[in-house]
C-alpha cells in the first residue's frame, strides 16, 4: 500500500509518500523567519500556497499518480489551529475527490512511529523540538508521557538564548559549535521538576549571567547544553527503567544535536539497551512519519469518518488508542 502524508502543526509544511517499508518522497518547506518566531496566520498562509506545488514535488519524486496513493494522512494535532486547519481541508479535499480514505495523526506519535521503518520495536521516545519536549512510550495500548515540559520545548529555550548572544535563528547549531569550545561548568538550575521539565530556569539564569559579561560565552553554551541535556536524559532514564523497554529513540529538530546524542548513547549501553537516531529529515517535522503512522494506523482497523477530521490544536499523545502494531 501507499500512503499520503501531509504535515503542517507549525512552520514546517512537509509532503511524504510511503509504503510500509520504504519512504518514496518526502518534501518540505519551512518558513523562516529572523527572529525564529511563528505567526500562525503567516504559516497557515505559508502552506496554502505551498501545497500543490509541493504535492506535485512529492508525486514527481516518488513516481506515483494520486490514483495510486490508497490513503491520505494528514496531522491532526497538537499544533497551531490556522496551519493545521489548511492541512486538514487540503487532505479532505483529496480524499474526496480522488475516493480515498483519510486518517488524521497525532504529531508526536508520529515523530516516534517513524522509526519503526528502522526495525526499532517497542522503544521510549525522546520527541524533542522547537516546541515540544516529551518523553513517551506504549503502555496499555496508548503513548503515555512520562515526562514534559512545563514551560518551553527546548529547542525554543536554546534558540532564545542564541538571539539573546545575538547568534540569529535557529540557534541550536551555533550553540552546538560554540558549546564544543567550552571548558568550564558554570552552574545553572536544574531542569527537573518531579517527572517533567522546565527549561525558562536555566534560559533565564543563562542570560543573566551573559549580561554580567563575567563569563565566556562559550563556557556559558556548554554549561547550557550540559544542564539542559542532563535532564533530558534523567526523564528518558526514569521511562525506561519504569516501563523495562530496551530501546530508545531520539527523535525531533534537536536530534541534529551531537552532545545530546553522545548523552543517551552513553546512558543506553549503560544500561545494555539500544538507541537509534533516524535520518535527519524523517527527525524534524516532515510528512514522511505523517504518512508512514497513518499507513499503519489504517493497517491496524483505524478508519475516519470526514467529521471525525476535526483539527485538534491540543492533542494529547494518550487520547489515541494504539490499535495497530
Ligand atoms: P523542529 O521544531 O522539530 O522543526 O526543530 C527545530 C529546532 O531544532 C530549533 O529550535 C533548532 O534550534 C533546533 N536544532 C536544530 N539543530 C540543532 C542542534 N544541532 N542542536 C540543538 N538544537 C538544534
Ligand atoms: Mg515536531
Amino acid at each position: 500500500m501507499i500512503a499520503l502524508g501531509i504535515e503542517g502543526t507549525a512552520h514546517t509544511l512537509g509532503i511524504g509518500i510511503v509504503t510500509e517499508r520504504k519512504v518514496l518522497a518526502n518534501v518540505f518547506d519551512t518558513l523562516t523567519t529572523e527572529k525564529g518566531g511563528i505567526h500562525p496566520k503567516e504559516a497557515a498562509e505559508h502552506h496554502a500556497k505551498l501545497l500543490k506545488p509541493l504535492l506535485r514535488k512529492a508525486l514527481e519524486e516518488a513516481g506515483v499518480g494520486m490514483d495510486e496513493i490508497d490513503i491520505v494522512a494528514f496531522s491532526q494535532g497538537p499544533g497551531l489551529g490556522p496551519c493545521l486547519r489548511v492541512v486538514a481541508t487540503a487532505a479532505r479535499a483529496l480524499a474526496i475527490r480522488y475516493g480515498k480514505p483519510i486518517v488524521g495523526v497525532n504529531h508526536c506519535i508520529a515523530h516516534v512511529e517513524i522509526t519503526k521503518m528502522f526495525g526499532v520495536k517497542d522503544p521510549v521516545g525522546l520527541y524533542v523540538s522547537g516546541g515540544n519536549t516529551q518523553v513517551l512510550a506504549l503502555e496499555g495500548g496508548r503513548y503515555r508521557v512520562f515526562g514534559e515540559t512545563l514551560d518551553i520545548g527546548i529547542g525554543n529555550a536554546i534558540d532564545t538564548f542564541a538571539r539573546e548572544l545575538g547568534l540569529g535563528f535557529p540557534g541550536g547549531p551555533k550553540i552546538e559549535q560554540l558549546a564544543k569550545k567550552g571548558t568550564r561548568y558554570i552552574e545553572l538550575p536544574y531542569a527537573v521538576k518531579g517527572m517533567d521539565l522546565s527549561f525558562s530556569g536555566v534560559l533565564t539564569e543563562a542570560v543573566r549571567k551573559y549580561r554580567t559579561g563575567k563569563y565566556r560565552v562559550e563556557d556559558l553554551a556548554y554549561s547550557f547544553q550540559e544542564t539542559a541535556f542532563a535532564a533530558l536524559v534523567e526523564v528518558t532514564e526514569r521511562a525506561v527503567a519504569h516501563t523495562g523497554k530496551e530501546e530508545v529513540v531520539l527523535v525531533g529538530g534537536v536530534a541534529a544535536n551531537n552532545r545530546l546524542r553522545e548523552m543517551l548513547r552513553i546512558m543506553t549501553e549503560d544500561r545494555g539497551i539500544e538507541f537509534f537516531v533516524p535520518p535527519y529529515d524523517l527527525c524534524r517535522d516532515n510528512g514522511a512519519m505523517i504518512a508512514y503512522t497513518g499507513l499503519r494506523m489504517y493497517l491496524g482497523g483505524v478508519r475516519f469518518k470526514i467529521e471525525e477530521t476535526v483539527v485538534k490544536q491540543k492533542f494529547r499523545t494518550d487520547e489515541v488508542k494504539v490499535t495497530w502494531g
